[in-house]
């Protein structure tokens, strides 16, 4: 690990590595996606169960680098209870945060997800940190292919 990948590795995302929240597979999926990033060899199976056009229940399964596993984790917390349509905005915005050049800009909606806004110096774990994102985007469209970040 070099120093410059270190100072990405705070505190945050090194107990979502150690710990990822809401991982395995829910019951009875209605929706699910795997993604794989061939860059970093990233790999995530996501499950949801949606009810009524909320998300009653979110995991995922796979293996990934810390960047990944924290991104699929703080996810998972991050749409839990949402409606499809603020998963959706909450993805958009996370990708803003990550992939915005300029100065960067308030995201007040996106909590703990913040922590991952340093990636965006570092456009190979840019992939890492989206990659579950683009899981969840292909899940919620009702797809069931794998996704990648190529
Ligand atoms: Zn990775």
């Amino acid at each position: 690990m070099t120093m410059d990948l270190r100072e990405l590795y705070q505190d945050v995302i090194l107990d979502h590595n150690r710990r990822p929240r809401n991982k395995g597979r829910v019951d009875e999926p209605t929706h699910h996606a795997d993604g794989y990033n061939p860059l970093c060899g990233d790999m995530i199976s996501l499950t949801l169960h949606i009810d009524q056009n909320r998300i009653s229940a979110i995991a995922f399964d796979g293996q990934g680098c810390a960047i990944s596993t924290a991104s699929a984790s703080l996810m998972t917390e991050a749409v839990k209870g949402k409606t499809v349509a603020e998963a959706q905005s909450i993805f958009g915005e996370f990708q803003s945060m990550v992939t915005e050049t300029a100065a960067p800009l308030e995201h007040p909606d996106l909590g703990d997800l913040e922590v991952l806004a340093g990636v965006r110096e570092y456009p190979v774990r840019i992939k890492c940190a989206i990659l579950p994102w683009h899981a969840l985007k292909a899940a919620l469209a009702g797809g069931s292919g794998q996704v990648t970040t190529e």
